[in-house]
């Protein structure tokens, strides 16, 4: 088979059981296996496929029928141009989440001996990111997943990011354990989907670990609590940000404001949903 036949076999495999984005699944696993991006595929799309790749691409193919996310068959999945290692137990970083990572990115950008936190913290994305992009800034990651934890810190070796810390602790108790007024920033993505939601959403979403996504009845737990018992955490200055869900971003906003932040602001993800909800404590 040549390099176009194995491309377009894989994308009407896909097509045939429904895949949604068959034709961007089949050309990214064709980069994986075979180092082939669209250009190449255009320019050596005759030339024959390696035997051995071949059979890898298609067992992939096979896997992305059932409906498993593309990212944990690749096992590894880009965020913000940081390499991350995903799979099963972990939830795959997301192009909303990268709303978020720039703005704390840009709120620290600079600064010198700061310490932020990442609560809920999952592969790392977040907490990576920043720490790669603010080398002056000191890290925690905490995560409560054993399973994510193990991704957390194979992302913390792999990008090399020497200010990161990976944690483990449930953040709804473990915030006794730091003193008041310690972080210049508290950043989180918790779980905030509604529980009776999950089994509704798509396919792939259920793969992932409903402990990354269940944010209670009404989606708002983890906000209520991070809120709650993290603000004194906080220097007086210092900056709470959180991902949010498309109606969420009024809820969470006044739940900052109950517990006195002001400068409240939200940032709009590409669809135009408000995504970020940040606030300042006075
Ligand atoms: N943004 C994710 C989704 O809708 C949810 C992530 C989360 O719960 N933090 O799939």
């Amino acid at each position: 088979m040549t390099l176009n036949d194995v491309y377009r076999k894989g994308e009407e495999m896909l097509l045939n059981a429904h895949i949604p984005d068959a034709d961007v699944d089949a050309a990214y696993l064709m980069e994986h296996f075979f180092g082939c991006d669209r250009a190449r595929l255009i320019i050596h799309g005759d030339e024959n496929a390696d035997d051995a790749f071949t059979e890898k691409f298609f067992s992939a193919i096979e896997e992305r029928k059932t409906g498993k996310p593309l990212q944990y068959i690749a096992g590894i999945w880009n965020f913000m141009g940081y390499d991350f290692y995903v799979g099963k137990g972990v939830l795959i970083p997301r192009d909303d989440t990268e709303i978020l990572a720039e703005e704390v990115c840009s709120y620290l950008y600079g600064k010198k001996d700061v310490k932020a936190i990442d609560l809920c913290s999952g592969s790392g994305a977040i907490a990576v990111t920043l720490g790669k992009i603010c080398p002056d800034c000191t890290v925690e990651a905490l995560e409560y997943s054993k399973d994510a934890l193990e991704y957390l810190k194979k992302n913390i070796a792999l990008n090399d990011a020497k200010n990161v810390t990976a944690v483990y602790g449930d953040v709804t108790v473990c915030c006794g354990e730091y003193d008041d007024g310690i972080f210049d920033l508290i950043v989180s993505n918790p779980p905030y989907i509604e529980s009776d939601e999950i089994d509704t959403l798509q396919q792939e979403l259920q793969f992932e670990p409903r402990m990354a996504l269940d944010g209670g009845q009404d989606g708002l737990y983890f906000y209520r609590i991070i809120t709650e018992k993290w603000h004194s955490k906080l220097k007086c200055g210092g900056m709470l940000a959180f991902e949010v869900g498309e109606r969420q971003s009024v809820p969470v906003s006044e739940i900052l404001e109950k517990h006195g932040f002001e400068k409240i602001y939200t940032k709009k993800d590409l669809h135009g949903y408000n995504r970020i909800v940040c606030g300042i404590k006075k």
